[in-house]
């Protein structure tokens, strides 16, 4: 049995997306393979722990809370977290994945333990690490028959041409997929009308659209 990289494990409430509010618990894999301008991760620390003693640390926590497996970028100890969601699903627990979604061949390895993905896309103007469009269009590939959504980072910096493109690969993938635009935090006032008129661009073009802020941000919770 393998060991893995553990940054942490807590219970607190989804900050993001389409569970925001929902309990759950989180176990924050060590790591990352991007380097995000607006990164707001602390990854400073990691125990070592094998899948067993992950699972029995996430016994503690009641089984109707689902688990958020997150990073850093889960995906890069995608072997190790297999071996924990098998053991996971063994328990009941509902199992959702947050991901970069720039890792599609080790999504392939989690694929079966995953109820619900959360795939952020990085955009080259609000992001600023490179240019990931086809690492994206073959992540959306693998993951759209999962139930999902594609959250995206709107900041001062973004370009609606990225957004464009954005909405375009999830159309191809699979135009049911929501896609959440989530304001940079701290929120600047100016992004306001920018952010509707965006919503209202991606939805004239087929791809249903929120905003959603970053709610453990606003309430200065973990
Ligand atoms: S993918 Fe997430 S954890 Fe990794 S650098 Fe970007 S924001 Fe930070």
């Amino acid at each position: 049995m393998m060991n893995g990289k553990v940054a942490e494990i807590f219970h607190s409430i989804q900050g993001e997306g389409l569970y925001q509010g929902a309990g759950q618990v989180f176990i924050r894999l060590y790591g990352c393979n991007l380097h995000c301008a607006f990164c707001d991760t602390p990854l400073g620390e990691f125990r070592e722990m094998s899948a067993d003693e992950l699972c029995a640390e996430l016994e503690k926590y009641p089984r109707q809370l689902p688990l958020s497996l997150t990073g850093g970028e889960p995906l890069l100890q995608a072997e190790f977290a297999a071996e924990v969601l098998r053991l996971v699903k063994h328990t009941g627990r509902q199992v959702h994945l947050e991901t970069n979604g720039t890792l599609p061949d080790e999504f392939a390895l989690v694929e079966k333990y995953v109820d619900f993905v959360a795939m952020d896309f990085k955009l080259p103007s609000s992001a600023r690490c490179g240019t990931l469009w086809e690492r994206h269009r073959d992540f959306l590939d693998k993951a759209k028959a999962k139930p999902m959504c594609v959250k995206t980072v709107i900041g001062p910096r973004t370009r609606f041409r990225d957004v464009a493109r954005a909405v375009e690969l999830i159309r191809a993938a699979q135009e049911k997929i929501p896609l959440i635009l989530q304001p940079q935090h701290p929120y600047e006032e100016r992004l306001e009308s920018r952010l509707f008129r965006w919503a209202a661009a991606c939805e004239s073009r087929g791809v249903e659209t929120r905003i959603i802020g970053q709610l453990h941000a606003q309430l200065g919770i973990r």
